[in-house]
């Protein structure tokens, strides 16, 4: 006997998109032709901290900014783009997306879904963790090896090792030491930043002595031939900063200028009044003309514990964390911070307030 099909019962479609959301371990958001978002799955709560209720309605550009907002809406079937996914405690994730539109009845186009690659992020953040630990366990045992190696020599013997010896062994002791504190240094930084408890104390600063004290002491840390070419305007707005941290992006920037480029002897420090953001503010540029920073590599640099693959740089002492930790400082600041580099010439640009963005003793959570 054959069996006569039954019409098969209908599903409710919303559920079904509820039970694609749980079986998921990717996010995804629907939009409306408006922009405005209509559906915002639970993925995107753990990743985000952003509510279902603080996000539906909201125009999608509170949740991602993107290079190309427009390729979205290509009338292609599937787009895939990198965006920055907006966190409510004010990070940024980069993030690959797939996306493609919405059908209604007639065919026409009624909004578009959006696939966000929680899972590939989550993968690659684990990656770039341990590949931290890894740079972080080489660097802190390459200076204790050289001071544990010094050490024992003068110890043991003392009796061989003429003056001239014993005090440069002394001095590569001291170095390494040095260099091992600023190395805890940065990864106390990066933990203060992450932990979001970071103090700062707000002033008014004059920029000029700064700039001139991190000038030298980078000079004769590197004891390098580099000039540094300070230009200042005539007259010149106090910025509203925090000074130890400003200090720290400076001697960051400028300490960077040096290192990667061995071959040049110039560095240009340019200090200028100018809009940004609709904000009115001082801009330093630092220029190098040393090895540059590919278009495609300019990003990376400002997240964590991102080194640059070159002959120069693995020879280079450094963790990757100095760009992360100078981004994000200059942004709890109300600054901001970008880099352009081409034509043999690299340069970086920190914004400052020139009024209080916060006022006193600020607690940063
Ligand atoms: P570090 O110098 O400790 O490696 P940073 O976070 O300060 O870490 O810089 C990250 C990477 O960006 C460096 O390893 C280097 O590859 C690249 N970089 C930074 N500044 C420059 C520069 N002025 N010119 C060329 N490359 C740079």
């Amino acid at each position: 006997m054959i069996a006569t099909p039954h019409p098969p019962n209908l599903i409710n479609q919303e559920q079904v998109l509820e039970s694609i959301a749980r079986a998921t371990k990717n996010g995804f958001i629907a939009f409306n032709l408006g922009n405005e978002i209509t559906i915002f799955s639970n993925k995107l709560e753990e990743i985000t901290g952003w509510k279902e209720h603080d996000m539906l309605g909201k125009n999608i550009s509170e949740l991602f900014s993107t290079e190309d907002p427009m390729k979205f809406k290509e009338p292609t079937e599937v787009i895939q783009l990198s965006v920055n996914l907006f966190t409510k405690d004010g990070k940024q994730i980069p993030i690959e997306t797939r996306s493609t539109p919405i059908l209604g009845a007639d065919e026409s186009i009624s909004g578009y879904l959006i696939f966000f690659f929680i899972e590939d992020y989550k993968k690659d953040l684990d990656k770039a963790q341990s590949e931290f630990i890894s740079t972080v366990s080489h660097e802190l045992r390459t200076p204790i090896t050289s001071i544990k190696g010094f050490a024992a020599t003068l110890l043991h013997q003392a009796k061989t090792i003429d003056d001239e010896k014993r005090k440069k062994y002394i001095n590569i002791i001291k170095d390494q030491a040095e260099r091992l504190s600023r190395l805890v240094e940065d990864l106390l930084a990066v933990s203060r930043l992450e932990s979001k408890k970071l103090q700062l104390t707000i002033h008014p600063v004059k920029l000029k002595p700064i700039i001139e004290n991190i000038t030298m002491m980078v000079e004769s840390k590197h004891k390098s031939k580099h000039k540094f070419d300070i230009n200042f305007p005539p007259t010149l707005p106090d910025v509203w900063v925090d000074s130890d941290r400003l200090e720290q992006i400076l001697t960051n920037l400028i300490d960077n200028a040096v290192k990667y480029s061995p071959d040049a002897d110039l560095v240009e420090i340019k200090v200028r009044e100018c809009q940004h953001d609709g904000k009115q503010m001082v801009r330093i540029n630092v220029t190098d003309y040393g090895i540059g920073i590919k278009e495609e590599d300019q990003r990376k640099i400002f997240t964590k514990f991102s080194r640059l693959d070159s002959p120069l740089t693995r020879k280079t002492e450094g963790t990757g964390l100095g760009l992360y930790i100078s981004y994000s400082l200059s942004k709890l600041l109300g600054g901001d911070l970008k880099v352009k580099s081409g034509d043999g010439k690299t340069t970086f640009y920190l914004y400052l307030p020139t009024e209080a963005h916060k006022g006193g003793v600020v607690w940063w959570d």
